[in-house]
């Protein structure tokens, strides 16, 4: 264990859970004292959580209060998370529709974060996000990067979205987490030119990081520039991917170029799951302590492991705004077997809900959606108030990619008569983001559901043909 990891583990972790009272240290032993632990013990903890969970959604929710009462069900009914098929699904629509009621009574006694993520029909989902289930979030890829030999204090490389590069001057709570307690270096990965490429590479060499984390399609344009160029790598430990689906062929080109292991994640911001792989890469290891992942069909009846369905996730540390059987968006199964690194969570298999659904820029790179909806917003301060204003103007929108390559944004605005003028900003937005594409702006009165009648806000017709 490094020096500085040491130091942050047993004096800045717990100075700061101190000073803002958040808990960080105590989840994290938690997480490690379970890493190793029995299926049943890991089952206690997720049972004890989901039954605390419940009692406090009745109590405090009144979304769960009346849902509970409708149904005739009282929280003792709920014990594991085989009961939960008691309950409907979540759908993103029925959030948007009982927002308020699925604010916790009690929230104002509660430290939280507002977050905010693309819907499946173009409107924007808000949520609330507390302090427990953001301790277990980043306390179980803690865990997990510890597998592949990185520990949290050892210096980190992130290239992501435009919304991870600090714009603000003043130092928020996050920004000191972010630079001193995780020592990592963010930059945008929007800009994929050449020059971009260079500027990332000699930050890199510079910061001399032991791991690198971003999207995958985004550090494969690193390696590739850098094995293009011939360029040396600084010693590096682990290359982390999260937030799309990870093709093998980045996988290879990044072991590849940066000599080590590439460790993939999956996770959702808002229902609050959290899967990691291992040293066996073969499939990820859920992280039941703080959530409980089910595979279901459309009516939420939970298949046998191996079989496909939808993903639906309860967050065990979200007291403020409670997820339980969310429909996340993606499809994947649950392995019938377990790892032979010998942990006993279940290991959830290939995730294959957001395949169908990429985007390429012009040098045919593969751009993930889940940022595409945040860049509807004028600029990354989302919680501005003049940025939310022309945000919330807009009713319901559609990012296509059709069969030529270009970008075409629809969107449907609450009230027709407003000034377009206001929302040029959206092309330069995406034409940053989708470098060397054209982007368009279409005004349309309706955005049609696709055949199926699912609505989507991201189409990409494109790749199927390309
Ligand atoms: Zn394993």
């Amino acid at each position: 264990m490094s020096v500085y990891s040491k130091i942050d583990k047993y004096i800045l972790i717990p100075i700061a859970d101190k000073l803002t009272g958040r808990g960080l240290s105590k989840e994290w032993r938690l997480m490690e004292r379970l890493d190793m632990a029995s299926e049943q013990a890991l089952r206690d903890v997720q049972n004890q959580r989901l039954q605390a969970l419940i009692q406090h959604c009745y109590k405090n929710v009144p979304y769960y209060t009346k849902l509970f009462d409708r149904l005739g069900l009282k929280p003792e009914d709920i014990q594991c998370r085989e009961d939960l098929q008691k309950l409907p699904v979540l759908t993103k629509q029925m959030v948007r529709d009982n927002y308020q009621d699925l604010i916790s009574l009690d929230a104002d006694k509660r430290h939280y974060q507002k977050g905010s993520t693309g819907g499946s029909t173009g409107t924007p989902l808000k949520f609330m996000k507390d302090t427990p289930t953001w301790n277990m979030q980043w306390t179980s890829s803690f865990r997990a990067w510890k597998w592949c030999g990185f520990e949290v204090g050892e210096k980190l490389f992130t290239l992501g979205g435009n919304s991870l590069v600090k714009k603000r001057k003043l130092w928020t709570a996050k920004d000191i987490f972010d630079v001193v307690i995780m020592r990592n270096m963010k930059r945008s990965s929007a800009d994929v030119s050449d020059e971009a490429m260079q500027a990332h590479y000699d930050a890199m060499m510079r910061y001399k990081p032991k791991a690198l984390r971003g999207y995958g399609s985004s550090l494969v344009i690193l390696a590739r520039y850098i094995e293009k160029k011939g360029l040396p790598v600084c010693p590096i430990k682990l290359v982390i991917t999260t937030g799309e689906i990870l093709m093998p062929e980045y996988r290879e080109t990044m072991e590849r170029v940066f000599q080590c292991r590439v460790l993939d994640e999956y996770g959702c911001g808002d229902g609050g799951l959290d899967a990691h792989e291992c040293i066996y890469h073969d499939g990820m290891h859920i992280a039941e302590e703080r959530c409980i992942l089910e595979i279901a069909d459309k009516e939420g009846h939970v298949l046998p492991d191996g079989e496909t369905g939808h993903v639906l996730a309860t967050d065990l540390g979200n007291y403020v705004f409670p997820f339980i059987r969310y429909t996340v968006g993606d499809m994947a199964y649950i392995k019938s077997e377990k790892c032979p690194c010998g942990r006993q969570s279940r290991l959830l298999g290939q995730v294959i809900g957001r395949a169908g659904k990429l985007l390429y820029n012009k040098q045919g790179v593969p751009i993930s959606p889940t940022m595409l909806p945040m860049m509807l917003y004028r600029d990354n301060d989302y919680h501005n108030e003049a940025n939310c204003a022309i945000y919330n103007k807009i009713d319901k929108f559609q990012i296509r990619q059709d069969k030529k390559g270009d970008i075409r944004v629809l969107l449907k605005l609450k009230d027709p008569k407003e000034d377009r003028k206001l929302f040029e900003y959206v092309i330069t937005n995406y034409e940053n983001h989708f470098v060397g594409s054209k982007v368009s702006l279409e005004f349309v009165d309706e955005i049609p559901p696709m055949p199926s009648g699912k609505e989507d806000y991201c189409i990409s017709e494109y790749e199927y043909n390309r």
